[in-house]
C-alpha cells in the first residue's frame, strides 16, 4: 500500500493496488502546471485509490476536452489527472507519494515538447505524444 498527501496535508490518500505505469510528461501543460521541467505520473486503477482526508479540497481544472486535473485548493499541489472518457483509471502525481514502493520502468512522453533549456540526457523510451500505456484514454 502506498500513501500520499499534498504539501499542506489537507488531502491524504492511499493506493491499495500496484502502480501500472510510470510516465514522465514533457508537454507544456504539465510543465506549467507543475512548475517543473516535466511531470511524473503513475497510473493506477481509480478504485484502488482512497481519499483519506480533504476530498472537499480537491479542485478540478479541465485542461482539455479529454482530461481533468486535480489540485489541492489550498496549497496548489498537483494531485492527479483523470481522463473524462474513462474514470476507472487515474494518473497520480508521483511526487505526492511517500515511502518506498515498486515502480514499473518509466517512459518519456511528449519528449519533443521540451523547452530549449531542458537539455538533460534522459534514459528510457521517448514518445512524441501519448505512449501505448495511455492509449484509449487521451488522444
Ligand atoms: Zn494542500
Ligand atoms: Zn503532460
Amino acid at each position: 500500500m502506498v500513501r500520499g498527501r499534498c504539501e499542506c496535508s489537507l488531502i491524504k490518500l492511499k493506493v491499495t493496488d500496484s502502480i501500472k505505469s510510470l510516465s514522465y510528461c514533457h508537454c507544456g501543460q504539465c510543465r506549467r502546471l507543475h512548475g517543473a521541467a516535466y511531470a511524473s505520473w503513475v497510473r493506477i486503477d481509480t478504485k484502488s485509490m482512497h481519499i483519506l482526508a480533504g476530498g472537499n479540497h480537491l479542485k478540478i481544472y479541465a485542461s482539455s476536452n479529454e482530461l481533468n486535473r486535480y489540485f489541492c485548493a489550498n496549497c496548489g499541489s498537483s494531485i492527479m489527472c483523470r481522463p473524462k472518457v474513462d474514470e476507472t483509471r487515474s494518473w497520480l502525481a508521483l511526487g505526492i507519494l511517500d515511502g518506498v514502493f515498486d515502480l514499473p520502468e518509466g517512459e518519456h512522453m511528449f519528449f519533443d515538447s521540451r523547452p530549449a533549456w531542458d537539455n538533460t540526457e534522459y534514459k528510457c523510451t521517448k514518445w512524441t505524444g501519448f505512449p501505448e500505456s495511455w492509449r484509449g484514454y487521451a488522444d
